[in-house]
């Protein structure tokens, strides 16, 4: 089994990164990378850690609300949540004005 370590570097995710913030920052985007880790063991919906998965298990299911989807779904929409929650804490407005900033960066018509 590779570890993500070893696959960073094989398919060199750090130059990747760099390029892709120059990229956002050149566009006028806002870029926020977010840990990756554990996100296929915490549920999006109650944000409860689940067990953790064998890679073989693809879907999700939390018995505290009997939300069950995709695991790989749940692993982005936990990304989603992280990185929502960092853009908050940086900017310092509400999580409903960080749902309308998605926008930001958009032309205005
Ligand atoms: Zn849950």
């Amino acid at each position: 089994m590779v570890r993500y370590a070893n696959c960073a570097k094989m398919l060199d995710l750090d130059n990747y990164f760099k390029i892709l913030e120059q990229t956002c920052l050149k566009r006028g985007m806002y870029f926020q990378k977010v840990d990756s880790r554990k996100t296929s063991q915490i549920c999006p919906n109650c944000q409860t850690e689940t067990d953790k998965k064998k890679l073989l298990e693809r879907i999700h299911v939390c018995l505290n609300y009997s939300y069950t989807t995709d695991r790989d779904v749940a692993g982005a929409q936990i990304v989603f949540l992280r990185g929502l929650a960092a853009t908050v804490k940086m900017l310092g407005v509400s999580i409903s004005e960080a749902y309308l900033g998605l926008s930001i960066g958009s032309p205005k018509t």
